[in-house]
């Protein structure tokens, strides 16, 4: 199978290719781009000989250029760049399967045209769904092309379902939360948390963004609206789950009370491999010694997880949650300025410019100084997460003074 990676230097992307490492005679890559990390791309292309590589801008193609060089790389892929570079990069290099694990709205425009092509999409990119999900949905059913979920939740929805994204008799999806690292806390409490106990989450290692974002149960309002539009199913059969040993990824309720669960380690290169295999299954764990994918440990129900909790979430202290839900109700442009104004404040307070409770803050304020307009296409949800990341900015001046 033939695989491009975009957001190669990322947390999903470094996995896929650990698993491209552990499976050469499965996964191939084709392209691997990134943003602004050029050096571990190039490690990267030293390593998998890709036919492409797509960067941010010119700069960045200049750096990756020169360190190909003076490694005596030969011969050197089409380094590509910006936003076409990193269509090119999914679309032309004759990719079976585009990984889309960039980070934030700047994922959907690629994931849109590998849809477009009819290409498999191994899904990472939340905000594809979330700023864009009856466009990609519709454009991916008219290309024929199949939109895997890697989200953990989401695979383990696709996983209960068989494989498939559309399942039979289902009363109920129930999404599952770790609930992060301030469950338990009180709004008062997140008024002083610091960046380095937002980013400590306790069950999975993930990039910075996704981690904030799971802190303030974002995260999985974001998901919610990922499933609203992947299972085609509507908010009132959504639910929320917090669940803080992350054994059970996900439930599907059936109509006779049924529920199927998926369970397994918390480990993302878990659903990654499902996206890529599936319907088969790759052997991860080692059928004998010294085999098998490095660090990936069997899930032992009886081990130190052997006691699994389930809670409602705290819906009055995480209303990130409630923003999201309700921004998926609303559609239209009102979920892409959810997540440009999520985007903006979660960069604010990683640079340690606003504080932790301003994030939601912020995002709430931003959805209600813009109103929610139809959505025709791609450029009116990125320009709608634009126009809300612009707003936020500003208004995060005001929250400080
Ligand atoms: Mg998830």
């Amino acid at each position: 199978m033939k695989l491009a990676i975009l957001g190669a230097t990322g947390s999903i992307g470094q996995s896929a290719a650990r698993l491209a490492e552990a499976f050469p005679d499965k996964l191939q890559i084709t392209a691997l781009t990134c943003a602004r990390n050029v050096e571990k791309l190039a490690a990267d292309i030293m390593r998998f000989r890709p036919e492409a590589a797509a960067v941010r801008g010119p700069d960045e193609r200049k750096k990756l250029a020169a360190l190909l060089k003076a490694a005596g790389l030969k011969p050197t892929p089409h380094i590509l760049c910006g936003e076409k570079g990193q269509i090119a990069a999914a679309t032309e290099t004759g990719a079976d399967v585009v990984l889309s694990a960039i980070a934030g709205g700047a994922g959907l425009p690629p994931t849109m045209a590998a849809a477009k092509r009819g290409l498999k999409v191994a899904l990472a990119n939340k905000e594809s769904l979330v700023m864009a999900g009856d466009l990609v949905m519709a454009a991916a059913a008219r290309a024929g092309a199949a939109i895997i979920p890697v989200d953990s939740e989401h695979s383990a929805i696709f996983q209960a379902f068989g494989g498939n994204l559309a399942g039979r008799n289902v009363r109920r999806l129930i999404l599952t939360a770790s609930g992060g690292p301030f469950r338990g806390l009180k709004a008062p409490a997140l008024e002083t948390v610091s960046r380095a106990a937002a980013l400590a989450h306790p069950r999975w290692a993930m990039g910075p963004k996704v981690t904030c974002d799971s802190a303030t149960m974002m995260n999985k309002g974001l998901e919610l609206i990922e499933a609203h539009h992947l299972f085609s199913i509507d908010y009132d059969r959504l639910e929320v789950l917090v669940h803080p040993q992350s054994v059970v990824h996900s439930i599907v309720e059936y109509v006779d009370g049924s529920q199927l669960a998926q369970l397994g380690p918390a480990d993302m290169r878990l659903p990654l491999a499902y996206a890529f295999s599936h319907p088969e299954r790759w052997p991860l764990l080692p059928d004998r010694p010294g085999r098998g994918l490095k660090g990936y440990r069997p899930l032992e129900l009886a081990g130190a997880k052997g006691r699994l909790t389930f809670e409602k979430p705290d819906r009055a202290t995480f209303r990130a949650l409630a923003l999201a839900e309700n921004a998926g109700r609303v559609g239209g442009t009102a979920p892409a300025i959810l997540s440009g104004a999520n985007e903006e404040a979660v960069d604010l307070f990683l640079a340690g410019v606003i504080g932790f409770a301003d994030i939601t803050r912020l995002v709430e304020k931003t959805l209600e100084a813009i109103p929610s307009a139809p959505l025709k296409n791609v450029g009116e949800a990125v320009a709608a997460a634009n126009e809300a990341k612009r707003l936020a900015k500003g208004l995060s001046l005001e929250l400080l003074r």
